[in-house]
């Protein structure tokens, strides 16, 4: 699950409803709520398989 980062926002998206994709700094999607950016990092777990979690920042 990711949460938007827009704190006036907050809603939660599971991986399937959100579109990952890079727009030059690096992978995010834009909120389907509010279009916050919101930054990800892509992890390959031990199995091969990529996974996304959400960057901190
Ligand atoms: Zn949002």
């Amino acid at each position: 699950m990711f949460t938007c980062r827009n704190q006036s926002c907050g809603a939660k998206w599971d991986v399937s409803e959100v579109d990952i994709h890079n727009e030059g700094q690096g992978l995010l999607f834009r909120c389907p709520m509010c279009g916050a950016r919101n930054y990800v990092e892509a992890v390959t777990q031990k199995d091969g398989a990529l996974v996304y979690k959400q960057a901190r920042d």
